[in-house]
């Protein structure tokens, strides 16, 4: 047997989406997380290349969280001739679920749209995956209880550990023959308003940390005196919220703040739309998960019965043709997809819009050209004026910021041989680097796609 142990670094090196690493034992190749590229075309073009490894001697995939960026490739990786099983909690499962149907979804109608207008430079597009490939990847799902050391093979044990971020996700320690790998995933808030405060690792020879806002502290705002601000603003200017949010990010936060708020009194009673057609589906991931949450069952139930739960498109098309302010929560989080595009085409031109921006907003997405100011967006083929208010609420947040995630680290009982900072765009992942140096004098590496580093 050969006792090196390696990891390869096949996504989240250098940008915020396709998390992928694979850990080779020498005798076992143990994948964590397998996240499509999103945003910038150069990266997306990525999830059509064969990853530099075998595939097919891949033994299991263990997976952090269910997000699109850390489990939307499974049903290509599945298609490429992966026949191992796929592990993680139980509500990650069941949003991994969800997500991947979605996305085969996305996929089978992005291909015929582009078939049908011709706009695909290859004669025929076709789908980077299907649903049968989705329904492939989601008979592997296997469960696996957090908290607890579980063996997976001989001299090799894997513990998931609850860290904040959305519902079902985890830190993973991974321990090889003694030694401790911990992968933070993506790391959630100590005050999150539905989630407990993420645990932290006590021990990691090597670490994995992620570093989306490395380089940033979340404003400290006080988010109902701020929600209510922007809200009762558009109210006065007749016009409508929207707030482009995919539906297992910030959209059950969302839900839960604007019907305290309206509780509360403070904000008009405006028709509040939650229009995903996932939405009903995570709601039902909570309802089902009350352990990881904390949001009553009480609470969740009149919750959704102040909203108005959109699945069937003809019902959006009735809600964009109303012209009376409202409120709406739509996706894709990221303005890259999904219902909040036929929102926006409508509404992006008219000033009296206001379109608050929930969470983080990669480079090359439409919601980091809104981020920054752009004058018009491209939506199906056509421009758009952008005369709407845009907001970024960061406050909203389900990162944790610089000083959360230093935080995260000074568990740590000794410092890990080798640090490696993912998960970040250049500019964030270097300044975490300098603020982790400063910090507690460590050396991190920040690696480069498909980088391969030996570990012992
Ligand atoms: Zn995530």
């Amino acid at each position: 047997m050969n006792s090196n142990l390696k990891i390869h670094f096949l996504g989240a090196a250098g940008t915020v989406t396709g998390s992928k690493y694979l850990v080779d034992t020498g005798d076992k190749k143990i994948m964590i997380d397998c996240g499509m590229f999103q945003g910038l075309k150069k990266l997306r073009l990525l999830n059509w290349n064969y990853p530099p490894v075998k595939v097919s001697e891949i033994d299991v995939i263990l997976l952090t969280h269910g997000h699109a960026d850390h489990t939307a490739f499974l049903p290509r990786l599945v298609n490429m001739g992966f026949n191992g099983l796929i592990r993680a909690t139980k509500p990650t499962l069941d949003i991994a679920s969800i997500i991947i149907r979605d996305s085969a979804k996305i996929q089978e109608e992005e291909a015929e749209r582009a078939n049908k207008y011709g706009y695909s430079k290859h004669e025929i597009a076709e789908p980077l995956y299907n649903m049968i490939d989705a329904e492939n990847a989601i008979s592997r799902f296997n469960s696996l209880e957090d908290g607890i050391w579980i063996e997976l093979y001989p001299d090799i044990k894997v513990r998931f550990q609850y860290n904040g971020h959305i519902l079902g996700s985890t830190f993973i320690e991974l321990e090889v023959r003694g030694e401790v790998i911990v992968f933070s995933g993506d790391v959630g808030r100590k005050s999150d308003l539905l989630l407990r405060e993420p645990k932290k690792p006590q021990k990691a020879d090597y670490l994995l940390i992620e570093s989306t806002y490395g380089g940033k502290i979340h404003e400290n705002l006080d988010l109902e005196e701020e929600l209510s601000k922007i809200i009762n603003h558009t109210y006065d200017k007749n016009g409508t919220l929207i707030i482009p949010s995919f539906a297992v990010e910030r959209a059950q936060t969302l839900m839960y703040l604007l019907w305290k708020l309206r509780e509360k009194g403070k904000i008009p009673k405006l028709p509040m739309i939650m229009d995903s057609p996932m939405g009903n589906n995570v709601l039902e991931v909570f309802r089902n998960h009350k352990s990881w949450h904390k949001m009553s069952a009480n609470d969740s139930k009149q919750m959704c019965n102040a909203f108005i739960i959109v699945k069937d498109f003809r019902e959006t098309l009735n809600i964009m043709d109303d012209k009376q302010p409202k409120i709406v929560i739509a996706g894709s989080g990221m303005v890259t997809g999904g219902r909040v595009l036929n929102y926006l085409t409508e509404y992006i031109e008219d000033p009296s819009t206001t379109v608050m921006l929930a969470g983080f907003q990669a480079e090359g997405t439409r919601g980091r050209q809104l981020l920054e100011g752009a004058s018009d967006i491209k939506i199906y083929g056509k421009y758009y004026n952008v005369n709407a208010e845009i907001y970024n609420m960061t406050a909203l947040s389900a990162h944790a910021d610089q000083a959360e995630l230093i935080d995260w680290l000074s568990d740590l009982d000794t410092n890990p041989k080798k640090v490696f900072i993912v998960h970040g765009e250049p500019h964030s992942s270097d300044a975490f680097r300098v603020k982790l140096k400063d910090t507690f004098g460590w050396d991190c590496i920040l690696p480069e796609l498909y980088d391969m580093y030996e570990l012992k």
